[in-house]
């Protein structure tokens, strides 16, 4: 499923197989899942965008052909391919282990083709070794909610009562490592959602409301996974005296002006970006004990169209996966 142009709709396209060239694999996918981003891509939203693309980053496939100089990997191993897809390894950010701030990145699904085709090739160093545990359908999520919701999770600190903005795909999976590790999670969702309350609180938050609504109490840390800037203010205005706010997504409409005093006694307001590979091994490697359970809802992959259609109406609970 090719995007040609910028807000077309996708077009399914017969290409034929792409090879893998040196340290790349190629995958037969099994699964991808549709990110929020995958949005921001076919809208134009993020910078320097680049068409014709296959979206798609958050692939679960097995390997049919690999290029010369692959170590670690083997034919006929099941990987899952993230959003970051090659670094320079040699730029002041990669040198000092931020390669999720590399200045000459690719990104799979947006700079390099991704996972909404049959086949996709891959830097074989980006790719995580996933074994057999787990649905090719319920893994698929993890690759990118799960991993960039766990690196907004570790960013968020030691935080006891975190809340999250946005109960989707990323927050559904998250709240189970929150409440796994012991937080209690405050979930805020769309004003008079009752659904998506119910939702969060059946995966173990100790409070669901609107995102207009206040905490119960003051927070020690939010994560706003929603693309909303206006939801800046009310997040600063829940987190307690030197509280934390992280901004999880990679684009987000306007934050409107808000008083000083809303960030002042050491509130914290910061962002996060992409994702290390630590970040994927340590979360793939924390995930089977957690025991996660991922919410949801296949498509073909010729309704691609629908999936992106319904992510952005939220038509569904979870998370969105393709299959071939
Ligand atoms: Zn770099
Ligand atoms: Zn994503």
């Amino acid at each position: 499923m090719v995007l040609k142009k910028l807000k077309t709709p996708l077009e399914w396209t017969e290409l034929p197989d792409p090879q893998p060239g040196p340290q790349e694999i190629r995958v037969k996918v099994l699964a991808c899942g549709v990110c929020r981003t995958d949005l921001h891509v076919v809208d134009g939203e993020l910078p320097n965008p680049q068409v014709p693309i296959i979206p798609g980053h958050e692939i679960v496939g097995r390997i049919d052909a690999v290029g010369q100089g692959v170590e670690g990997l083997c034919l006929g191993e099941r990987v899952g391919i993230p959003w970051l897809g090659h670094t320079d390894g040699t730029c002041p950010y990669c040198l000092m282990q931020r390669e999720n701030l590399c200045d000459r990145p690719l990104f799979t699904g947006f700079t390099r083709d991704g996972g909404y085709a049959t086949a996709a090739v891959a830097d074989a160093r980006f790719a995580f070794p996933l074994g057999e545990t787990g649905t090719d359908i319920s893994v698929a999520p993890l690759l990118c909610a799960g991993l960039i919701g766990w690196r907004s999770l570790v960013i968020a600190g030691e935080a006891k009562k975190i809340g999250f903005y946005g109960f989707g795909a990323a927050a559904h999976i998250l709240a189970q490592v929150a409440h796994w590790q012991g937080r209690s999670v405050y979930a805020f969702t769309r004003s008079g959602d009752a659904h998506a309350q119910t939702f969060a609180m059946s995966l173990g938050a100790v409070w669901a409301g609107g995102s207009d609504e206040a905490p119960p109490e003051p927070l020690d840390a939010v994560i706003i996974f929603a693309p909303v800037g206006a939801l800046l203010p009310p997040a600063l205005k829940a987190v307690r005296k030197g509280g934390r706010v992280v901004c999880a997504g990679i684009h987000m409409s306007d934050i409107p002006s808000f008083p000083y005093s809303m960030l002042w006694e050491e509130r914290e307001l910061l962002s996060v970006a992409n994702l290390t590979r630590k970040d994927g091994l340590d979360f793939l490697r924390l995930a089977p004990q957690i025991g996660i359970k991922v919410e949801t809802t296949r498509y073909p992959l010729r309704e691609a169209n629908q999936a992106l259609d319904d992510l952005r109406a939220g038509r569904f609970v979870g998370a969105a996966v393709l299959t071939p």
